[in-house]
């Protein structure tokens, strides 16, 4: 602690709706809660120092993933459908042709 008063009361929260607080050494744990470490930059000294822990919200990606993938799986499915279609009436063509 850089200053004498920091030493006796602690540091200084940042004040003011322009200032931040900084997010550090997000981890995820075996249930798959993100957990991270805030820091403040001391209004009265200027050290960096740890405030509190926090959980962080964690984003369920999952269904959207497997719903992309199934909506993918659709599009390929019916493309396949119209690529069968289209050889169909090529070979049908062909044959009318000869
Ligand atoms: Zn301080």
């Amino acid at each position: 602690m850089n200053s004498p008063v920091c030493r006796i009361v602690g540091h200084k929260l940042p004040q003011g709706s322009d200032k931040y607080l900084e997010l550090r050494d997000v981890k995820i744990d075996g249930t798959g809660q993100k957990h991270a470490r805030l820091f403040a930059k001391c209004e009265r000294c200027g050290e960096s120092y740890h405030v509190a822990n926090v959980l962080l919200p964690t984003q369920k990606l999952q269904p959207d993933i497997e719903g992309k993938f199934s909506q993918i799986n659709t599009i390929l499915w019916e493309v396949q459908e119209h690529m069968r279609e289209i050889k169909g009436i090529s070979g049908r063509l062909e044959a009318q042709t000869e």
